[in-house]
Formats: structure tokens, C-alpha cells, sequence
């Protein structure tokens, strides 16, 4: 049995984010701090015992403290079930929780060598000690098993597939420690349960639904998408910013080439957007954008939530 428990639905700088007073933020702190959410991140097990993070944000204490599955083993003085990370990008979002994974437990840590040569040139993240923290390179469209920590099988077949988005945006127009090869920056996941041959999509980060992608997701039991905004340019229309959707490496939820358009009648059985941005009406149980997401058959998810498969 696969499962998956959404740790955090946010976008970067979570719900409400510490410098924004935008209505959702404001809602968040006040009257309806339902809408609270932390940034985005799941976990995932074949065998409900270990367990396995897709991206560490920089709420994962949080995260992990309201997460009863993630808990120390009950009598034990030092234990997690964390047996490892897999990360899709070198984000702060998406990287920044390692450094809440020091004191000496051993897991392992999967990313592409563009996201460990990220790790690897700043010494802060040498807090994990490489005698309990490794670190393994994936590669493109090659499956791999992770391991727990006593080397044994984990269960499950994690295949990373290159998706159209964006390089880490504190990288921008800077030289990438990883070079020049932009190919690993942003991946998807294909994570399957070895055993009953059930599987999902990750898909947090996503700037376009190409018709290979299409195809690849085509039929899937679950999908968790790319969720960052409604409309493209929602950040310039609300004042909040100068980026689009686009130029942040993400796609909008609505329009002609939005992801609830480019994912409808792809026969998809669970549909979840991921990753939402504060400035996102969807996250308004009343609005208008989250009734047009609910009737085209989307989920949009709160921090804790389990998905079984
Ligand atoms: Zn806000």
C-alpha cells in the first residue's frame, strides 16, 4: 500500500507569509486561520513504518512535530522514521529543511548532481555529516529503489523525469555550481509501490503541460500538480510583485494553456494542486476560483491530509 501525507500545501513563504498583508494573508493571521499553510513538501511509504520526504521545506519541524506518522518509535531515546529526502529542486522551499534534519540520524539524500552541487558548495549544509547523511546522485529517467538506512529495500520505484520549469531563482544569471547543464534543475516524480504497482505523480513545480507529459500522466491514479498561481500575471495585478507565474518557473491553474485545462480529459482519477501561492483565490473556500477548480474535478489539499493508493 502507497502512502502519502500532503506535510505542507504552500507555496514559498507559506500561508500567511511574514511580510504579506495581502487579503489571504490577513484572513490567515485574523478570522480564518483554517487557510494557515505550511510550504509544500509530502512524504511518502510503501510500508506505513518508513517513510520518505519529497522535498524538505523550511517548515519541516512544524511539519514534522503535527505529523504523528513522522514521530520518534514510542520508547525509543533516539529514532525516526525518516528513512530518507528525494529532492525535485534546489529551491529554498525545497532544500532549506534539511538543515532541521542535523543531529546525527541516518537517512539518505536523493537529488540530481545540478540540486547536490547545490548542497555540496555551501558549507552550511555541512551540518549533515556525511558518516549519516548520504548523499546519492539521480539521474534523469533512470528508476531507483531508495534504501533505508540499514541498506535494506524500501518498496518503492522513484523514476525522475525532466519537467519545463526554472532554475532556483537565488541562481539566476549567477554560475550554477552544478554548470551549465540546466537539465536536473526541476524534476518530476513517478513513485510507484514496487509491490501492488500503484503510483502517483509529483509534479510541484511546472511551467508547461507538453504533449509528452501529457502522455506520461495519462490514466494516472494521482497526480499532486503544480498549484502556484490562478492566473498568470496574478502577482502584478495584486501588487504583490513584478513576476508572472512564467517567469517563476510555474503554470497558472486557469486560461487556455492553464494546467486544469491542460489536464482535463486526461482520464487522471485524483487530481490535487500542490504548491499555492498566498496571492491564489483558490485558497478562499467561497471564491469563485475554487468552486471552478472543485467542478473541474480538483482537490485543493490542507496541510496533514493522507492519500492512500
Ligand atoms: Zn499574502
Amino acid at each position: 500500500m502507497l502512502r502519502v501525507v500532503v506535510l505542507g500545501a504552500a507555496a514559498g513563504g507559506g500561508v500567511p507569509q511574514w511580510n504579506c498583508g495581502c487579503r489571504i494573508c490577513n484572513a490567515a493571521r485574523g478570522a480564518n486561520p483554517e487557510l494557515q499553510s505550511t510550504q509544500s513538501s509530502i512524504a511518502v511509504s510503501a510500508d506505513d513504518e518508513h517513510w520518505f520526504l519529497i522535498n524538505a521545506s523550511p517548515d519541516l519541524r512544524q511539519q514534522l512535530i503535527s505529523t504523528p506518522q513522522l514521530h520518534p518509535k514510542h520508547g525509543a531515546l533516539r529514532h525516526s522514521p525518516i528513512a530518507g529526502v528525494v529532492l525535485t529542486n534546489g529551491e529554498v522551499d525545497a532544500v532549506a529543511g534539511l538543515l532541521s534534519l542535523r543531529e546525527s540520524s541516518p537517512f539518505t539524500i536523493y537529488a540530481h548532481r545540478q540540486v547536490l552541487a547545490i548542497l555540496s558548495t555551501n558549507s552550511i549544509f555541512n551540518v549533515l555529516n556525511e558518516k549519516c547523511v548520504q548523499r546519492r546522485p539521480v539521474a534523469v529517467d533512470e528508476p531507483f529503489e531508495p534504501q533505508l538506512p540499514d541498506g535494506s529495500p524500501s518498496g518503492l520505484e522513484i523514476l525522475p523525469f525532466v519537467v519545463s520549469g526554472k532554475r532556483a531563482w537565488y541562481l539566476e544569471g549567477k554560475q550554477h555550481p552544478g554548470g551549465d547543464d540546466a537539465e536536473g534543475d526541476t524534476l518530476g516524480l513517478r513513485i510507484a509501490d514496487k509491490r501492488s504497482g500503484k503510483h502517483f505523480y509529483y509534479l510541484a513545480a511546472c511551467a508547461q503541460v507538453t504533449p509528452e507529459l501529457a502522455k506520461r500522466i495519462k490514466g494516472a491514479p494521482l497526480v499532486l500538480f503544480d498549484g502556484t498561481v490562478w492566473r498568470d500575471d496574478e502577482l502584478i495585478a495584486a501588487g504583490l510583485g513584478a513576476k508572472t507565474g512564467q517567469a517563476m518557473g510555474h503554470i497558472a491553474m486557469s486560461g487556455e494553456s492553464g494546467a486544469i485545462t491542460a489536464l482535463a480529459g486526461l482520464d487522471i482519477a485524483h487530481k490535487v494542486f500542490l504548491h499555492i501561492n498566498n496571492s491564489n483565490p483558490v485558497l478562499l473556500h467561497d471564491s469563485a476560483e475554487r468552486k471552478a477548480a472543485e467542478q473541474a474535478g480538483w482537490q485543493i489539499p490542507h496541510d496533514g491530509m493522507e492519500i492512500t493508493l
